[in-house]
């Protein structure tokens, strides 16, 4: 009988509010500039669809806590985000507040050279994701405010109302890139507002009727 060599890596979970169950996860996927805000602070004129993007599991950071300032870049930013939960068959399993953090200036660097972003949105920490509120606890995410405050002042303020694509969208226009599954997690894009943190800055990220979600940026290791 054949063994694994060494002990799996861990599978990365998220605490589901009012269980005492863990939702596991399998993808990331995430959307780019789908506020008009956003895309409009990016440097984007004209209005393009939005598109995705993913970034790996372990980069998770569940619950939120610390995020290690990440090496290779001087520019991280903050994004503020609704994350849709995929359960069994499709169905939406809960919703979560998290950050989609990025190395905005080696994403630059990467945007000119016309090469991938992967390295600027996936790495340890990058998706910090509040514990889930199961669906059946949300009437809907078409609406309601979206923010996140760097120790306490406002730095990001939107709507879910300005989604270019709204969540039932979202979840259409990926399926037809792959059939979605148990364990997805999609971040459902930014408002307008983002911007750089450094170590020492706590943020706190909320989604009405979703949750709030707490992280503090820490020194490298
Ligand atoms: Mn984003």
């Amino acid at each position: 009988m054949s063994h694994f060599a060494f002990d799996p890596p861990p599978i990365a979970a998220l605490p589901v509010l009012g269980s005492d169950s863990l939702f596991p996860v399998g993808r990331i996927f995430c959307v780019g500039r789908n506020y008009d805000s956003h895309a409009r602070e990016m440097g984007q004129a004209n209005r393009e669809p939005p598109f995705f993007f993913t970034k790996q599991p372990n980069a998770l950071v569940a619950g939120g806590g610390a995020v290690p300032y990440p090496p290779l870049t001087a520019d991280l930013h903050h994004e503020v985000e609704l994350v849709v939960a995929i359960g069994p068959g499709g169905s939406i399993f809960g919703y979560g507040v998290g950050l989609d953090f990025t190395r905005r200036d080696l994403q630059a660097e990467m945007k000119k050279g016309g090469k991938p972003w992967d390295m600027t949105k996936s790495f340890d920490a990058a998706a910090p994701v509040s514990a889930l509120r199961p669906a059946v606890e949300v009437p809907q995410v078409a609406t309601g405010r979206i923010t996140l405050t760097v120790n306490g002042l406002p730095r990001q303020e939107g709507d879910l109302s300005e989604m270019i694509w709204t969540v039932p969208e979202i979840i259409a226009e990926l399926a037809r890139y792959q059939p979605l599954a148990a364990g997805d997690l999609i971040f459902t894009g930014t408002p307008a507002g983002v911007g750089a943190v450094l170590p020492g800055d706590r943020l706190e990220g909320s989604v009405a009727g979703v949750g709030s979600l707490v992280v503090e940026i820490t020194v490298a290791g």
